[in-house]
């Protein structure tokens, strides 16, 4: 063993989450190493050159847009990440919802600037958009705060705060209630009538789960978040985000070692002991955090050092659990992409090619997760859509794009096996997607496709969840990832999660790891 094989915190995995759990945790002073498999960190907040043959196309892999980041926006801060240049620009407008019949409504920031677009379609929807959005807002205002919070504690005023927003809104006390414990396409369905606002409303939900799922309501914090907060890109692609982190991280001393996959977390007598390594090495801690998958963590766990019950309910926690996940296509193209036909029918001069563009009908969303359910690929896959060159033109050569399409609700098993389909699958996509982004078919570089179990493989995550457990309220504060495992100590002493399979939840936001952190320096002392 050489010297630097003992440390206080052990952190695995490199994903933004396990990133940011080590930097306030060497900010505290403590003696910290982060050890990723992969050959450089990031996890699902990452990108880079991965298309041979187009070696200036910029890809990325996962995450795109910052929604949560600006939700959250602490971590960058308390972590002074823009010294090591980490920097974002905001998207205006963020996202564009396009019509198969060439109409579009585009979400702005500004609430009643929304439903002036849902106005040219149904005057009732405009004002029952702007009544919904009050319920939204209240909720985002009750749930916000209590996601910024370590759940095992008290909170005493945190929880004041929030009993006094519902107290000054108790009108809207019926909605809320009727909001969170129903459906999103419920809610849909009760408060719009024209084919367009419904679709519209399916396909930007749809992107959390399926739309007709008990408690999906709360996916509506997606448009709240929207409106509230707007959408981000990391400038020079969401490589920067891990970047900076990494750089802060050695900065405040702490390491980093990639290509350092841990084969098990060594606990004996009911305390963690450290980490062994692929290659056998042991590094020896008094806390490991794991930021990958639950799952996937308490597997690693010396045998024996955790009861069966708790490995079985972390296994059985919903990850895709519904049958679908995305499929990530990426698009290194020869030209810049236009979206020709949904301008000329707005008129009025914006350019949608900057903007993540939602495609699809109502019966498309509803269709692609009841097929994805049955192992069938959707006939007309839905999918988000956009070229983030667009808004970064570093990200491709002059006068190209790269093009990022993201169908979410694609079988995570489909019958056939993805072997044998992610070609013509991939195929189909592009297909689809060209009917509303011009350029798509005829300049292809080259492409980059990836289903679920290629993402389940490469990252280490339980059926290739994104957010590495479904979002919804039974898997929310302490019960993520399951009862008995989301609050602050584990059966093993000085064992913690750190990742997206925590509360808050999924999405790059970092507050997984920061809270991870919050408890380990309690471990510690
Ligand atoms: C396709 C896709 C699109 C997405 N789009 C967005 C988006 O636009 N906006 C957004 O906010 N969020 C998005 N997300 C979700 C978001 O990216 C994730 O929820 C978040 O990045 C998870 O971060 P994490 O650090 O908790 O986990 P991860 O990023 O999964 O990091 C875990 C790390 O642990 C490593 N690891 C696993 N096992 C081991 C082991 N045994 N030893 C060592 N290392 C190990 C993995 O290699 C990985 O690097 C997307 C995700 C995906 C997959």
């Amino acid at each position: 063993m050489n010297k630097l094989d003992r440390y206080d915190v052990t952190i695995v995995g490199g994903g933004h989450n396990g990133l940011a759990a080590a930097c306030y945790l060497a900010k505290a002073g403590k003696k910290v190493i982060v050890l990723e498999a992969l050959a450089k960190a990031g996890g699902m907040a990452s990108s880079g050159y991965a298309i041979p043959q187009a070696p200036q196309h910029l890809v990325h892999t996962c995450a795109l847009d910052l929604m949560s980041l600006r939700v959250h926006p602490m971590v960058p801060k308390e972590l002074d990440l823009e010294r090591h240049g980490f920097h974002t620009v905001e998207m205006t407008p963020g996202y564009a919802y396009l019509h198969p019949d060439g109409s579009s409504l585009v979400f702005w920031r500004d609430p009643e600037k929304t439903a002036a677009e849902i106005r040219r379609f149904s005057a009732t929807d405009a004002e029952s958009f702007l009544r919904f959005m009050k319920v939204i807002d209240v909720f985002i205002d009750m749930a916000v705060p209590m996601m910024r919070v370590d759940p095992a504690k008290k909170n005493i005023g945190t929880k004041l705060r929030v009993l006094r927003t519902a107290l000054l809104n108790r009108k809207l006390r019926p909605d809320l209630m009727a909001l969170i414990t129903g459906s999103a396409y419920q809610a849909i369905l009760e408060k719009f009538e024209h084919p367009v606002t419904i679709s519209a409303m399916c396909a930007l939900t749809g992107a959390a789960g399926p739309v007709t799922a008990e408690g999906s309501g709360i996916f509506f914090a997606l448009l709240g978040f929207l409106h509230r907060f707007g959408v981000g890109r990391v400038i020079g692609g969401m490589q920067a985000l891990p970047d900076a982190m990494v750089a802060r991280l050695q900065e405040l001393g702490g390491e980093v070692m990639t290509s350092a996959a841990v084969t098990e977390i060594i606990a004996e007598g009911g305390k963690v002991q450290g980490v062994r390594l692929h290659d056998g090495r042991i590094i020896h801690s008094r806390a490991v955090i794991a930021s990958c998958h639950p799952k996937m963590a308490l597997d690693m766990v010396t045998p024996g050092a955790i009861e069966k019950h708790l490995l079985t309910r972390v296994a059985m926690a919903p990850a895709n659990a519904h049958g679908a996940s995305p499929l990530r296509v990426d698009l290194a193209l020869s030209t810049q992409v236009s979206v020709r036909r949904h301008e000329a029918w707005r008129n009025d001069g914006l350019s949608l090619r900057k903007c993540v563009l939602l495609i699809g009908t109502a019966e498309a969303v509803l269709e692609n997760f009841s097929a994805s359910a049955r192992g069938e690929v959707p006939t007309l896959p839905y999918m988000w859509i956009t070229a983030p060159s667009a808004v970064d033109p570093g990200q491709a050569p002059p006068g190209q794009d790269i093009v990022y399409l993201y169908p979410p609700a694609m079988p995570v098993n489909p019958r056939e096996g993805w072997d044998a389909i992610r070609a013509k699958t991939a195929d189909q996509v592009i297909e689809q997607a060209s009917h509303y982004m011009d350029g798509l078919t005829s300049h292809e570089i080259g492409r980059r496709v990836e289903a679920s179990p290629d993402l389940a493989k490469r990252l280490n995550v339980h059926n290739g969840c994104v957010t590495h457990l479904d979002t919804s309220a039974l898997r929310s504060n302490t019960l993520r990832p399951a009862y008995g495992l989301g609050g602050d100590t584990l059966p093993v002493a000085g064992l913690y999660f750190g990742g997206a399979g925590i509360h808050p939840g999924g999405g790059v936001n970092g507050m997984p790891g920061r809270l991870a952190a919050s408890r380990v320096r309690r471990f510690l002392g």
